[in-house]
């Protein structure tokens, strides 16, 4: 086994020879920061713990699928799950990624859609390949075109009365008039011109670095949904002679051995992580 010191040294070097990164983020990097959509933790029972005590929702993912009586009721957890994530600060993981990379071309492909990635990145350098909760669709959806909803948001929360939004504040499609959802993945998300504009900004960026020295940084994700970043990376780890990956999670992953000497693996706090890997740029 490699020294921990040693081996964020690796890493540190591999990034610093690197000509692009491309990271792959997932929930577990919100989550180090204290936003986590899928537990019921202290932030949760400090801002939504009225949620429990009305339907018995334990955490924000719970809120977002619970079968509600009515659409006031719904629209009434959203408006206040959206705002809390629009107000929110930004992580410190977050923040000690972007100085990791400062001084690189990058891309980032992400499953999360808590915005936290918009408050520090660019939009044209990310592919947010579930959707981004700051938008809304048409739910059926009739036409090509998701909308911002910062402005309805606050609409709708001042509109609040005992968790529920008023009914004339209810989200409808203006072009069918039928109600909106969140742009987030499910049954009728909406991969129109803008989802797809974004993933080919993803796949431009792969095409302009292959053959050259490229870092796949994966940052807690998941085994939810493997498909979207953890197999492709190690697709293109073992395809591409000049990659490496650098995986790092909570969870214990085990990447397949044929990528053996192309892989760094970390299994520990993201904060931490972030920490010791900027530190150790920054005393280079
Ligand atoms: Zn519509």
């Amino acid at each position: 086994m490699m020294k921990m010191s040693d081996k964020m040294k690796q890493a540190m070097e591999k990034i610093c020879v690197a000509d692009a990164i491309i990271i792959g983020g997932g929930s577990g990097l919100s989550s180090a920061c204290g936003y986590n959509h899928y537990h019921n933790n202290e932030m949760f029972q400090t801002h939504f713990q009225e949620f429990d005590d009305k339907y018995g929702i334990k955490n924000l993912m719970k809120g977002i699928y619970y079968v509600y009586s009515k659409p006031e009721q719904q629209w009434g957890f959203y408006a206040r799950y959206f705002d809390f994530m629009y107000q929110a600060p930004i992580g410190q993981a977050y923040l000690d990624l972007k100085e990791i990379i400062k001084d690189k071309d990058y891309f980032i492909l992400t499953t999360n859609i808590d915005m936290q990635f918009s408050k520090v990145f660019p939009e044209d350098k990310i592919c947010y390949f579930q959707g981004d909760m700051r938008y809304f669709q048409c739910s059926q959806p009739c036409h090509d075109k998701i909308y911002p909803n910062r402005k309805k948001v606050e609409r709708m929360l001042s509109s609040m009365e005992d968790l529920e939004v008023a009914e004339d504040e209810i989200p409808r499609c203006p072009i069918c008039g039928w109600k909106m959802i969140p742009w987030v993945q499910d049954d009728t998300f909406l991969r129109g011109a803008e989802w797809k504009a974004s993933y080919q900004r993803y796949v431009e960026f792969l095409k302009k670095y292959q053959n050259k020295k490229v870092v796949l940084l994966e940052l807690g994700v998941g085994d939810m949904t493997p498909s979207i970043i953890q197999l492709p990376f190690w697709e293109m780890t073992y395809n591409q002679p000049e990659t490496f990956l650098i995986n790092m999670n909570l969870e214990e992953t085990t990447p397949p051995l044929h990528l053996m000497g192309k892989n760094l693996n970390f299994q520990m706090d993201i904060l931490e992580f972030s920490k010791c890997l900027r530190k150790e740029m920054e005393t280079t």
